[in-house]
């Protein structure tokens, strides 16, 4: 047949998709590994209970469709099931190019018919592989949306009202504008209702952070800038921070940093100098001790290299007068 190596089994299936929750950063825990399955996931405070029901997607098939038309083909279910307090979500994975495809289970809560398909654009899948985030218009109000993993968790929080856009082309067309660049103004675009007003931005918001944290962890290997630790337990931060009006979204103002330094650099324990030597806050040292919260700090001390490692793209590193503007809003004077 055509699609030899791509078909993934459902417990492959349910492992892309619990990678894609990890790295959404996102945690999970597994209710049922039976199709569909169902998971509890969960950050900080909050939980969101799932019922995932999801197919490989393949290429339409027959002179008959249109080229760009691919589609989850349903089997083995008559019917979605849905339940208060569950999301029911019905997923496709296009193996090749990385990214799911999502479906309005609204759309489909009636009994299914043999052997039905859903369809989605090569088109969206291609732009969401590249962005992070597509959708694509499937007629009768309803449009699909492809995304990458690393926007599951966010796919999942807004599935209602991301569904939704395709109730009105106007909202449809700012919801694609932000697809497809989501460095333009979201504040911008006509959208209808302030529900979807929000979404527009934080999907732009979204996109830029997931574009911005795999340039920063690709350009350090995955590994933390001051321990050179990788485990997936990076994560990228701003140097100058995100909310000050000179930060960028661009390699050069980010640091690659595991989980305890980064809330350290963030608290100010720990930075960065504009040699690229790492410097802890003595007078935050100090301070610690003298408030007996001192313990650690030797091992602390010793777990940080002495200078940042390094992306080996010169225009990646870090520039000077980001790191220079970083430490001065985060209250740094020595
Ligand atoms: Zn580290």
């Amino acid at each position: 047949m055509s699609q030899p190596s791509t078909r993934l089994t459902k417990l492959q299936l349910l492992e892309t998709v619990i990678d894609a929750i990890r790295d959404s950063g996102w945690s999970v825990l597994f209710i049922s590994d039976q199709h569909p399955f169902e998971l509890q996931i969960y950050r900080d405070a909050e939980s969101l209970r799932l019922r995932i029901y999801i197919w490989n997607i393949t290429h339409g098939g027959g002179a008959a469709r249109p080229a760009d038309e691919y589609r989850i083909q349903i089997t083995g279910v008559a019917q979605f099931e849905q339940t208060s307090g569950v999301k029911t979500l019905i997923l496709g994975w296009w193996a090749a190019g990385g990214v799911f495809a999502g479906y309005d289970v609204r759309k489909h809560s009636g009994s299914l018919g043999f052997s039905p398909s859903l369809q989605i654009r090569r088109g969206a899948l291609e732009l969401a592989a590249q962005t992070g985030f597509a959708p694509s218009d499937k007629g009768n109000q309803e449009i699909a949306i492809a995304f990458r993993p690393d926007f599951f968790a966010q796919y999942v929080r807004d599935l209602e009202t991301l569904h939704d856009f395709g109730q009105s082309t106007e909202d449809f067309a700012a919801l694609e504008a932000v697809a497809q660049e989501p460095e333009v103004n979201a504040a911008e675009l006509p959208v209808t209702t302030q529900a979807r007003r929000v979404a527009v931005s934080t999907v732009s918001r979204k996109l830029r952070d997931a574009r911005f944290r795999k340039k920063v962890l690709t350009a350090y290997g995955h590994r933390c800038a001051f321990c050179g630790m990788a485990l997936n337990l990076t994560d990228a931060a701003h140097i100058v921070p995100v909310n000050h009006e000179r930060s960028v979204d661009e390699t050069f103002n980010g640091l690659a940093l595991c989980a305890l330094h980064h809330r350290a650099y963030d608290q100010g324990l720990v930075t960065v100098w504009d040699d690229y030597s790492v410097r802890v806050n003595e007078v935050e040292a100090a301070r610690l001790v003298a408030a007996a919260r001192g313990a650690g700090l030797g091992e602390f001390r010793q777990g940080l290299n002495s200078s940042i490692l390094l992306p080996s793209v010169v225009a990646d590193r870090p520039h000077q007068e980001y790191v220079i503007l970083g430490n001065a809003v985060r209250g740094w004077t020595v």
